[in-house]
């Protein structure tokens, strides 16, 4: 397929994988990018910007196709150094950013300058047009069935990638709700120039997560996952295990909820140890709607031509039957 996507980022498939705290290392982004897709690995999953280099420079030694860095900017409980993580992704030579969460626009002159290319990840058609406005090279545009962050408008996919696709000049992938060749077909239908995959992508082989998480995401229904942080006007879909239940549940108490009532259930670092450890009540980690759709565990090559070749065929046969009578 060859796509405005597939053409910006110098890729075979226009798949992409999303940015995902304590899942975008090097194995990971290197698999994806290998299979023709574009990797991604995670800027803020490495604890300081020296190892973000190093990922960085592992993953260049597992790949020579193209991937990305994410570099997320949101509320977190320790103050990041956003300076000195996009300064070490400028360092490291990689030339695709995805950024997510605020404006990326302090950042895109440096960005520019050194040549890179700018996805921003978009939860609403107003912050894709600033995007567009500001710079970036493509959006993500995120709806409401996705995993982590959807923003606060409840908008799903249905809705606002036809919007995207009025209102947008720069290419853009759809992002939430996808994992199969329907969906990546829909999505072109729809306007998009790409899929953006997060949880599809934390049920792979290469994925460096334990197989307890993975196994549940392959029993799980499209019920399975949670909203929470909503009173914080940060919302994310979870995984709805029982940490994520409690959260919800204090988050809906009729008294204001500080995030200090939740910080030890939801704290990151927790999460890092679910993954690891494969308990899977440790924590919380961040899964969309799709996991009702998943039910394999595949290597991240089977994957992504499997996803591909469904998405030729039902263009190619079924739709056209639909036009050719
Ligand atoms: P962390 O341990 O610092 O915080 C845990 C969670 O609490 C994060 O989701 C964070 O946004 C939220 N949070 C922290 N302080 C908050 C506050 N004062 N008010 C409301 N919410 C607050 O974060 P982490 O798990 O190490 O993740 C690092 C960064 O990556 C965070 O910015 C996080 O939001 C982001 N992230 C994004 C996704 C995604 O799907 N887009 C998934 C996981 C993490």
């Amino acid at each position: 397929m060859k796509t405005r996507i597939t053409e910006l980022l110098a890729i075979e498939h226009p798949v992409v994988q999303g940015g995902m705290q304590w899942v975008g290392l090097a194995e990971l982004a290197s698999a994806v990018s290998n299979a023709g897709g574009l990797g991604i690995v995670t800027g803020l999953t490495q604890p300081t910007p020296e190892d973000l280099l190093k990922e960085i420079a592992r993953c260049q030694s597992m790949t020579d196709k193209p991937f990305g860095v994410n570099l997320t900017i949101l509320p977190t409980i320790k103050p990041v150094p956003y300076d000195e993580y996009a300064q070490a992704i400028v360092d490291s030579g990689v030339k695709i950013v995805e950024t997510a969460g605020r404006n990326p626009e302090p950042y895109l002159p440096m960005f520019k300058e050194a040549g890179i290319k700018v996805i921003h990840k978009c939860t609403s058609i107003r912050h894709a047009l600033k995007a567009e406005k500001i710079g970036c090279d493509a959006v993500s545009v995120d709806g409401f069935e996705c995993a982590g962050h959807p923003g606060e408008d409840d908008v799903t996919n249905l809705i606002l990638l036809p919007l995207a696709a009025r209102r947008l000049k720069i290419p853009f992938l759809a992002s939430g709700g996808l994992g199969d060749g329907r969906g990546l077909a829909a999505a072109l239908a729809m306007g998009a120039d790409g899929i953006n995959m997060g949880t599809r992508f934390m049920v792979t082989k290469e994925a460096p997560i334990h197989d307890n998480v993975k196994q549940r995401m392959i029993e799980a229904t499209e019920l399975d996952t949670a909203l929470i942080y909503r009173s914080f006007r940060n919302t994310a879909r979870v995984f709805k295990n029982s940490v994520a239940e409690k959260v919800v549940e204090i988050e809906s108490r009729p008294e204001e909820t500080k995030f200090e009532d939740i910080q030890p259930l939801v704290q990151g670092v927790k999460g890092r140890e679910l993954f690891d450890g494969g308990d899977l009540d440790k924590g919380i980690w961040s899964a969309g709607m799709i996991v009702g759709l998943i039910d394999d565990n595949p290597s991240c090559e089977e994957l992504i031509t499997r996803i591909v070749a469904e998405a030729e065929d039902i263009i190619s046969k079924r739709l056209r039957e639909m036009v050719s009578k």
